[in-house]
Parts: structure tokens; C-alpha cells; sequence
């Protein structure tokens, strides 16, 4: 068990200075002034000068590791325990990418099981980049209802050369049965989509929204930053048709290609166009495959998309764009918690899960994090480590 004392609390709303108790992997109670009781092994941390924030939700991770589209040789590394935790992230949703060969849904759901039994919180989507979708159990319903990670499809690849070049029906019936695979098993049935560069841009989720009965909040589109012309039809998707848009955040801040929209900007450049703060997110599309530039611009090879640039674009949000801090949290947080229907995620409140980030008022830097109540990081150091992390 663990009292937070005298943190100011972003839950993500400002609920300014109060005191938080952890205990059972859950919040247990809030307030100001709670006794610090000792005798039951209640051990005191000092948030004084400290924000207390959600832990960070990543709906999009190559948990597996992703890319070999230079080849077998660029198939990049799962993801370790260690590179979420020091990011502040307590839950990530693990997908497949463009390779669903070799990466396949049987290794996905057991990886995400071994992050789970490391102590964070994980879903998967069922299927890649490939249309029809390659389920484990031959149907994207079947695989959502019968497996209990599976919240819905994903990354399902559109507008892109990479993709199946599948018809607009057969994207709507993907989001169809992802839809209904959720309600029949009390889940978000979300579909996040992988977007291109192509020019068609958003018009398949344009077609569902306007020519089906089936609610925006169903499809969660990706990589919306990945151009100022993607940026823009997001906007206008977000606004026109009440849809929601997912920033990709592992670009490497400093070689940004030129057209790309870094994530913590696009969040300001929507928030100002009148895009609702609800309807932003952010995911890293960690252990994907990244260019890596040298000192002087020229590609020097691939490197690999870190989960930890979630926590980086949420802080530049904050700290370069302005954006306040609430705001900023709800695309890592509350957000992803709505769309992935986790009720006991991306919110501090009693009896949501002790997933908590507490970091400098300041600088914003992580002093600590707790994953289902158990302390994960400590004064910046990462506690607990994978299973073959040395
Ligand atoms: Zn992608």
C-alpha cells in the first residue's frame, strides 16, 4: 500500500492538492489530509512540488517488434519492460504491422501475456496490415469474443501501397464485425487503422460514418501526422463527422521528414481549429522500424520507434505548445480509455487501477511510477525490469 502526500492531482481534470491511497492494485481512497497510518505497511511517498497523472495508455505497439520491410535482417526487437515503464505508460495495446507471416496472433498473445505477468496491462488487436484479416480463430468476431486480450482489429492498412487494397465495403464490413464482436463480449470493438499516404486519405471512415448506422468511435484512425495534408482531413474528419484521430509519436523529433506534422503540434493545430480534446489521441507505434539520420541529415540505417516518445509528446505538449496539462493527459489517457471502453483506465479516481505517474510540477520529468500498484520506477530509476533485461 502506498499514501501519495500532497500531490497536485491531474485526474485528468485539475483536482489540485490532495492525497492518494493505493492498495490491492487499486486507487482506494482520495482526499486532502488522509491519515498516514503506518501499522498497516502503508508506505508514505511525498508529492509535494509533484503532479499526480493517470498512467499513460499506448493503443498502438508493435509489442512483438515490426518493420522487415528492408528484409528479414530489419525485423525489429520485441519490446522490453523496461522502455514502457520509465515512458510513464501502465497499458499498451500490442498489434501486428505490414508482416502478418511471421508475425503471427499466436506469438502476439503471448507476448502480451508475459508484459502482463511483468506487471503492466495489456490488450492486442486481432489481425495486421492484410484484408481479408488473419484472425487466430478464422473471424474477427470469433477472435474478439472468444479471447480475452483481443478488444478489437488492427492495424488494418488503408490509402497505403502497403495495403491489401481492399474496397470500402469490405473495409465497412471489417468494422462491422469488429463492432458487433464487441458488444456481444462487452468490449470496445475498436478498429485502428493504419493510413497511408495515398490520397484517398479518410474517405473509407468517411463512407462508414455517412452510409452506415455505425458510430465514428468504432474506428480509431493512425498516423493522421504523418503528413500536413493526412493532418488536415483529420481535422475535418474530427470535426465534421464527430471522428476521432490517433498521432503517431516515435519520429525522431530532430529529422522530421518535411511535410510531417510532429504529434504534440498536431494536437495544438487541432485543439485550434475546433476539434473537441476528446476526440485526439496519441499512440508511439513503438518497436516499429525508424530511419536513423547521422550528424550530418544522411541516413545512417534503421532504428527502432520507443514506446517513452508517448511521454515525450505529451511533456511538449505541455511545455512547448502550451497546451495544458489536462488537455495534453487526455490524448495519452483518458481518451484512449473512452475509445478502448477500459473503465478502470486513464482516470484517477477510487477504484480505478493504481496506475499513476508521478513527475516533477515543473519539468514535468518521471520521479515515479506505479503500475497496478506496484512501484515501477523510483527518483527517475526503473525498478523493475523484464524477465531477461539485465
Ligand atoms: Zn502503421
Amino acid at each position: 500500500m502506498y499514501l501519495i502526500k500532497n500531490a497536485k492531482v491531474y485526474a485528468p481534470e485539475d483536482l489540485g492538492d490532495m492525497d492518494v491511497l493505493t492498495g490491492g492494485g487499486q486507487i482506494l481512497k482520495m482526499g486532502k489530509d488522509l491519515p498516514a497510518e503506518t501499522a498497516y505497511g502503508v508506505e508514505v511517498i511525498d508529492g509535494t512540488g509533484k503532479v499526480l497523472m493517470p498512467g499513460l495508455i499506448d493503443a498502438h505497439v508493435h509489442i512483438l517488434g515490426g518493420g522487415g520491410e528492408g528484409g528479414a535482417r530489419t525485423r525489429t526487437p520485441e519490446l522490453a519492460l523496461s522502455d514502457v515503464v520509465s515512458g510513464g505508460v501502465t497499458t499498451v495495446v500490442g498489434c501486428l504491422g505490414t508482416d502478418g507471416c511471421t508475425r503471427t496472433m499466436e506469438n502476439l498473445l503471448a507476448k502480451a501475456k508475459g508484459l502482463e505477468e511483468e506487471g503492466i496491462t495489456t490488450y492486442v488487436y486481432t489481425g495486421s496490415y492484410q484484408v481479408p484479416a488473419r484472425t487466430l480463430t478464422g473471424s474477427i468476431m470469433d477472435d474478439i469474443i472468444l479471447l480475452e486480450k483481443v478488444v478489437g482489429t488492427g492495424e488494418i492498412a488503408i490509402s497505403d501501397h502497403r495495403s491489401s487494397q481492399p474496397k470500402k465495403k469490405e473495409f465497412a464490413r471489417i468494422v462491422a464485425d469488429t463492432r458487433v464482436g464487441g458488444i456481444l463480449s462487452g468490449k470496445a470493438g475498436l478498429v485502428n487503422i493504419h493510413m497511408g499516404d495515398g490520397e484517398n486519405r479518410l474517405k473509407f471512415l468517411r463512407y462508414v460514418v455517412k452510409k452506415t448506422e455505425i458510430p465514428p468511435s468504432n474506428m480509431l484512425p493512425t498516423h493522421i501526422n504523418r503528413s500536413r495534408e493526412l493532418m488536415e482531413d483529420g481535422i475535418d474528419y474530427a470535426k465534421s463527422l464527430g471522428g476521432y484521430i490517433d498521432l503517431t509519436t516515435s519520429s525522431d523529433p530532430d529529422h522530421l521528414d518535411p511535410d510531417e506534422v510532429k504529434a504534440s503540434r498536431g494536437l495544438k493545430m487541432a485543439l485550434e481549429a475546433g476539434v473537441s480534446s476528446d476526440h485526439v489521441t496519441f499512440s508511439s507505434d513503438g518497436q516499429g522500424s525508424l530511419p536513423v539520420f547521422d550528424a550530418q541529415g544522411q541516413f545512417a540505417g534503421l532504428g527502432v520507434g520507443k514506446v517513452c516518445s508517448l511521454y515525450r509528446e505529451m511533456r511538449d505538449s505541455v511545455l512547448t505548445e502550451g497546451i495544458c496539462l489536462t488537455h495534453a493527459l487526455k490524448a495519452v489517457t483518458q481518451n484512449p480509455a473512452a475509445l478502448l471502453k477500459l473503465p478502470r483506465k486513464g482516470r484517477i479516481l477510487e477504484g480505478a487501477d493504481a496506475d499513476l505517474v508521478l513527475a516533477d510540477a515543473g519539468t514535468l520529468v518521471i520521479d515515479t511510477v506505479l503500475a497496478k500498484g506496484k512501484v515501477m520506477v523510483r527518483h527517475g530509476q526503473v525498478l523493475v525490469k523484464g524477465t531477461f533485461e539485465s
